[in-house]
């Protein structure tokens, strides 16, 4: 995935013309923290996780990002992840660098006493190099409000009060209003700006959703409610299509009881995979990494593709897409919505001031617009597709404070 993340970044920078040592600079992480959390079961076995924290780049602002348990979690995931939080925070120019991390443990098959004693010894590991100035963690994959909740708890012991230092926390926790669909919600408007752009309205569009998690349901539902279709949804275990349009509210309350939208009674079962080659007009894929490869890429239908997961695209299919003419907007715009409202979560808990759901979504809206429209901007300006086009822009944003901060002789073309 880190090769993924360098090839766009190689591309953008040859755009800008950025010279080699600049690259270096930009491309290195400058922190990459491994840590090994020992807990024991809850059958009195002691278990080993490995914990990973890439911090990658902070001349904009504290680092920030998300913290993903998975088993596939390793170094690298990390680091890329933590790239395209730098490159994301800055297209949407938010005052915070770029962080990502996790650990390699399965949540499916832990208990949440094993989750909450993993969770607390990460942040016993890691508290030195977290805090609200210094890199502020958030949910991504497999990780919830809960355990932003324990984040903060575990941390206040060591540092004293500070909500500030984990965002996504649960409403009760000194959580933001909106947080939790903020990611769906920033889908939707970057494909509202997408669909004026391909001259198509709400009620013309019928939408595929691949991963129907945090980001997946909520950009789901908040689709639906504009008037668009979804047709199909798959997820790990399976997928559920229905022409007439998915119930997406009942979808949702079948997930969170059964954990899998399989056996959902209100559309059809098929093979998951088969929801990337959906016939719709836009794609949402929303689970994880390397979802649209060479493998699938030529039987893809959907002529604009929304970027909800990081990394769903290899580079091999990207071109593809690219030259095809598919409208693709690249998860560093698409899926920004989150670490935005996570921005307003951080500046509310300093403030210790709450805002209104209105002006949460108000703000978070007005971001994403005025993002879509810069990324589309340097698109058509430098002859472009809108991924490259967002790197650059982030690399830009990023570069110009970098070298406003200390004495780097190159320049970049601005
Ligand atoms: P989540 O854990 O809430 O949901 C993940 C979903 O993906 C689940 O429905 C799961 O069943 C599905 N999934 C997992 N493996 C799959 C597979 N092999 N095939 C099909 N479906 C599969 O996670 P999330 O927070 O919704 O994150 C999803 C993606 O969005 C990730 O790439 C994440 O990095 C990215 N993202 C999340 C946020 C956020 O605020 N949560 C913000 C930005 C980006």
């Amino acid at each position: 995935m880190l090769e993924d993340s360098h090839y766009y970044f190689q591309k953008a920078a040859d755009v800008l013309n950025l010279p080699g040592r600049l690259r270096e600079i930009l491309w290195i992480p400058i922190r990459t923290v491994k840590v090994d959390l020992v807990i024991d079961d809850d059958d009195g076995k002691l278990q080993h996780y490995q914990g990973y924290r890439v911090q990658h780049n902070k001349a904009r602002g504290p680092m920030k990002g998300g913290l993903r348990y998975h088993p596939d979690m390793d170094e690298d995931h990390a680091a890329a992840l933590a790239n395209l939080m730098t490159w994301k925070t800055a297209i949407v120019d938010i005052p915070f660098g770029g962080a990502k991390g996790g650990i390699n443990c399965d949540p499916l098959t832990m208990s949440e006493n094993e989750l909450n004693k993993v969770t607390r010894r990460f942040v016993e590991q890691t508290k030195e190099i977290i805090g609200p100035t210094i890199d502020i963690p958030a949910p991504d994959v497999n990780t919830n409000p809960k355990i932003m909740g324990w984040i903060m708890d575990e941390y206040s012991k060591y540092a004293g009060f500070s909500p500030a230092v984990v965002t996504g926390k649960p409403l009760e926790l000194f959580g933001s209003e909106g947080r939790d669909e903020a990611t769906g919600r920033g889908v939707m408007v970057v494909l509202d700006e997408a669909l004026k752009d391909r001259g198509k309205s709400w009620q013309d569009v019928r939408v595929a959703v691949h991963g129907f998690g945090n980001v997946g349901s909520n950009a789901a539902r908040l689709i639906a409610q504009q008037g668009a279709k979804i047709v199909a949804v798959a997820d790990h275990l399976g997928g559920v299509s229905n022409d007439e349009g998915l119930d997406v509210e009942a979808l949702g309350l079948w997930v969170a009881e059964h954990r899998s939208v399989k056996g959902f009674p209100g559309g059809a079962a098929f093979n998951g995979p088969e929801v990337i080659m959906w016939d719709t007009d836009v794609l949402i894929p929303a689970a994880l990494e390397n979802a649209i490869t060479e493998d699938n890429v030529d039987e893809v239908r959907a002529d604009i593709i929304i970027e909800g997961a990081n990394g769903p695209t290899t580079p091999v299919a990207h071109e593809v897409l690219v030259k095809r003419g598919v409208l693709v907007v690249p998860d560093i715009l698409a899926n920004a919505g989150g670490v935005t409202v996570s921005y307003f979560e951080w500046a509310q808990n300093i403030q210790q001031f709450r805002w209104k759901k209105e002006r949460v979504d108000e703000e978070l809206t007005h971001k994403m617009r005025k993002a879509y429209a810069a990324v589309r901007d340097v698109a058509e300006k430098e002859n472009i597709d809108m991924r490259i086009a967002a790197f650059v822009l982030g690399i830009r944003r990023v570069g110009k404070a970098a070298t406003s901060r200390s004495y780097i002789p190159e320049k970049i073309k601005l």
